[in-house]
C-alpha cells in the first residue's frame, strides 16, 4: 500500500538541506556586513540605543529626511548632533508618536521632504540588508518547521464542551451518529457482544451546515478528546511530510484513545489517486499513509475518525472500503423547522424585541446553512448596536438577512446617474418578467442600492421547502434570470456587464437541465459528470458532446427571447416600476403589487 519513492524523498532532502546551508552562509555574510555598517563612530548611536534614550526621555529633537533611514537626534544634554540608523522610516516615526501619546514624551519630530532622488536609494540600501536577513530568516525557520522534527501541524486535542443538544435540527444524522458516542462511552459492551463498530464515518455536506459542530458534540457526548486537523494542512512543500503527518496524528490519538480524530477537508488529500502518470504524487503518499493508518488499528484501540467533505465526488474510493470509512452521512442543509431550531440556540444569549418571531426569520430564509442564521442574528446584533437600539428589532433582523444574502449594502459607492438608470430598468425586467411566470415565487423587495458585487438586487418570496422542482419551473428561472439584459435591450439597444452574474447562473442551470437531469430529450436520461470522469464526454463521441452544447445554448436562448416578449407586452409596467425605483431606490412586495394594480 504504502509505496513511496525513496530516490525521490532523497532528492528533496537534498534540496532542503542545500537551501538551509545557503541561507546560513548568506545570514553569517549580512550579519557581518549590517555590524561593519552599522559600527558607531562617535557621532553615532545604535538603533537601540536611540530607542533607549527615547523612552528613558533624554532625547530632544530628530530631524529625517523623507525617504531615507539616517536621522539626525539631539539629545538633551549633549551639544552637538547624533547620527542614527532607524530600520523604516515609517515604522520609526509610528512608534515615537506612540512613544509621545503614552509617555507625554516631547520630542520634537521635524520631518524634512526629501529633495533629490538619490536620497532615497542611498536609504533604501542602508534598509535592504536588514529586510533581506529578515527574509531568509523566515524562510529558514519555515524549512525547520517543514522538517519534520517537531511539532508543525495544528492539531488540538481537547475536551469539548459542545453537547447534542447544541445541534439543532439535524435529527437523523445525530440518530445516526449516537451509537458511536455509546461505543466511545462503553466499548466493551460492543466488542463483548462481537458488534463491528465503523471506524470511519465520513460527513458529506455544504460549508457550515454543522459537519464540525456534530464531530465536536460526538466528542463531547462521549467526554472523550478530539483531535481535529484539516486536510489542507497536510498539502506540503516536501515530499513524504504529508504522510509523517499522518503517522504523528495516529501515533497521538492511539496514546490518547478513546478519542476521535476528525479531518477536516479530507478531499484535499484523500482526492483520486491519478492512475498511470508515473510518478507517486505527495498526495497520494498522504492517502496511503492515511489508509495504512486506517486498516491498522487493533480491535482494542478506541478511535473513531469522522472526516469532512463538501466534495464527495472528488474522493478515492479506497477511502470508502469497509473497515475505512465505511459510513457516509450526509449532512443536510436545514428545512423550515430545522432552521427554526438554529436560530433558537443563536438566539439564546442576544437580546430581542417583544415582537421578534423567529419563525418569520426562518421562513424567509430557505436553502440558507446553519452558519449563514448563525452569522445572521450576530450580524443583527451589531446592526442593533449601531442603531442605538436596546434590543434587537425586526428591521435590525431583515437588514442583517440581506446583509448575508446579498452582501454587504454599499450605499458609499459612487454610482453614476447612468449606471442607476441601467440598474433600474435590469431590475425591473427581474421583478416584471417572474411576475407573469406561475412558477416564479412572488417579488419580495427591488433595489437599485448596491450590495456586495450586484448594482442591484431583486428578492424572492421563498416560503417553501422543496425537494423537486419540474422542468417547467427551472425553465421559467431561467427566463427570469433574462429578464434583466432584455429589459436593458429593449430601453437601451445595447446590453451591459450588470448581467454577468444572471448569465452565470442561467448557465450553469441549463448545464444541470441537460447533463444531469435528463431534462433534454435530445440528449435523454443520461448524467454526464466530466469532473468525476473527465473521459466521460470522450466515450459518449464528439457528436454527442456537440449536442449538449446545442441544447443548452437552446434552454438559454429560448429563455432570452421569452423574457424579451413578456417586457415587451408590458412595458408601462416596466416603465413605471423603473421611474419609482429610480425615485425611491427600493420596492417593497406590497407596494410592487400596488402599482402594478394601478396602471
Ligand atoms: P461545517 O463544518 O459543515 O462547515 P460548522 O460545523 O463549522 O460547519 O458550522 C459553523 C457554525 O454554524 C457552527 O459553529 C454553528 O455556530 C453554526 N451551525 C451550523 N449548523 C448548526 C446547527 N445544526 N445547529 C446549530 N448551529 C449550527
Ligand atoms: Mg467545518
Ligand atoms: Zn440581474
Amino acid at each position: 500500500m504504502n509505496n513511496q519513492k525513496p530516490e525521490n524523498n532523497k532528492k528533496k532532502n537534498h534540496i532542503i538541506w542545500i537551501s538551509i546551508g545557503v541561507a546560513l552562509v548568506a545570514i553569517a555574510f549580512m550579519t557581518i556586513f549590517i555590524i561593519l555598517m552599522n559600527q558607531p563612530n562617535e557621532n553615532e548611536i545604535s538603533y537601540t540605543e536611540l530607542l533607549t534614550k527615547i523612552s528613558d526621555g533624554e532625547v530632544e529633537k530628530i530631524e529625517m529626511t523623507v525617504g531615507s533611514t539616517s536621522v539626525k537626534v539631539k539629545l538633551k544634554d549633549v551639544e552637538e548632533e547624533k547620527k542614527a540608523i532607524v530600520p523604516s522610516t515609517q515604522a520609526f516615526i509610528e512608534l515615537i508618536q506612540e512613544e509621545k501619546v503614552n509617555k507625554n514624551s516631547d520630542i520634537d519630530l521635524i520631518q524634512k521632504p526629501q529633495n533629490g532622488l538619490l536620497t532615497f536609494s542611498a536609504g533604501f540600501l542602508q534598509i535592504l540588508p536588514t529586510l533581506l536577513l529578515v527574509a531568509l530568516i523566515i524562510l529558514v525557520f519555515k524549512m525547520q518547521g517543514l522538517g519534520d522534527n517537531g511539532k508543525v501541524y495544528d492539531e488540538t486535542a481537547t475536551k469539548v464542551k459542545v453537547k447534542f443538544d447544541d445541534v439543532a435540527g439535524l435529527k437523523e444524522e445525530k440518530q445516526e451518529l449516537i451509537e458511536i458516542v455509546e461505543f466511545l462511552k462503553n466499548p466493551e459492551k460492543f466488542t463483548k457482544m462481537g458488534a463491528k463498530i465503523p471506524r470511519g464515518v465520513l460527513l458529506y455536506g455544504k460549508p457550515g451546515t454543522g459537519k464540525t459542530l456534530i464531530a465536536k458534540a460526538i466528542a463531547g457526548e462521549a467526554g472523550v478528546p478530539f483531535i481535529s486537523m484539516s486536510g489542507s494542512e497536510f498539502i506540503e512543500l516536501f515530499a513524504g511530510l504529508g504522510a509523517s503527518r499522518v503517522r504523528k496524528l495516529f501515533e497521538k490519538a492511539r496514546k490518547m484513545s478513546p478519542c476521535i480524530v476528525f479531518i477536516d477537508e479530507i478531499d484535499a488529500i484523500g482526492a483520486r489517486r491519478s492512475a498511470g502518470n508515473g510518478a507517486e504524487s505527495e498526495n497520494n503518499q498522504t492517502l496511503n499513509q492515511l489508509l495504512v493508518e486506517m486498516d491498522g488499528f487493533d480491535t482494542d484501540e478506541t478511535i473513531i475518525v469522522l472526516a469532512a467533505t463538501n466534495r464527495p465526488e472528488m474522493l478515492d474510493k479506497a477511502l470508502l472500503r469497509p473497515g475505512r470509512f465505511d459510513r457516509q452521512i450526509t449532512v443536510q442543509i436545514p428545512d423550515l423547522r430545522g432552521r427554526e431550531e438554529i436560530l433558537k440556540i443563536h438566539a439564546k444569549e442576544k437580546k430581542f424585541a417583544e415582537d421578534v418571531n423567529l419563525k418569520n426569520i426562518a421562513e424567509d430564509t430557505a436553502g440558507l446553512t446553519g452558519a449563514e442564521l448563525a452569522n445572521i442574528l450576530n450580524e443583527a446584533a451589531i446592526i442593533a448596536t449601531v442603531n442605538q437600539h436596546t434590543a434587537i428589532e425586526e428591521q435590525d433582523i431583515e437588514e442583517a438577512v440581506k446583509k448575508v444574502t446579498v452582501g454587504l449594502q454599499k450605499v458609499s459607492r459612487v454610482y453614476s446617474e447612468k449606471d442607476k438608470k441601467i440598474t433600474a430598468y435590469h431590475e425591473a425586467g427581474h421583478a416584471i418578467v417572474s411576475r407573469y411566470l406561475p412558477t416564479q415565487e412572488n417579488v419580495k423587495e427591488i433595489s437599485i442600492i448596491p450590495r456586495g458585487m450586484a448594482g442591484g438586487y431583486t428578492m424572492y418570496k421563498s416560503n417553501e421547502d422543496k425537494n423537486y422542482i419540474e422542468k417547467t419551473e427551472l425553465e421559467e428561472r431561467l427566463v427570469a434570470l433574462m429578464g434583466g439584459r432584455a429589459a436593458e435591450y429593449i430601453i437601451f439597444h445595447d446590453i451591459s456587464t450588470g448581467a454577468a452574474n444572471d448569465i452565470e447562473v442561467a448557465t450553469e442551470i441549463a448545464k444541470n437541465m441537460v447533463t444531469v437531469y435528463g431534462m433534454s430529450s435530445l440528449v435523454g436520461n443520461i448524467s454526464i459528470n466530466t469532473e468525476k470522469d473527465p473521459y466521460e464526454l470522450q466515450i459518449l463521441g464528439e457528436k454527442f458532446g456537440d449536442a449538449i452544447g446545442a441544447e443548452i445554448k437552446l434552454l438559454l436562448d429560448g429563455a432570452y427571447i421569452k423574457a424579451q416578449s413578456i417586457i415587451k407586452e408590458h412595458m408601462e409596467q416596466l416603465e413605471i416600476i423603473a421611474q419609482t425605483l429610480l425615485k425611491k431606490e427600493t420596492i417593497g412586495e406590497e407596494e410592487f403589487e400596488n402599482i402594478l394594480k394601478e396602471q
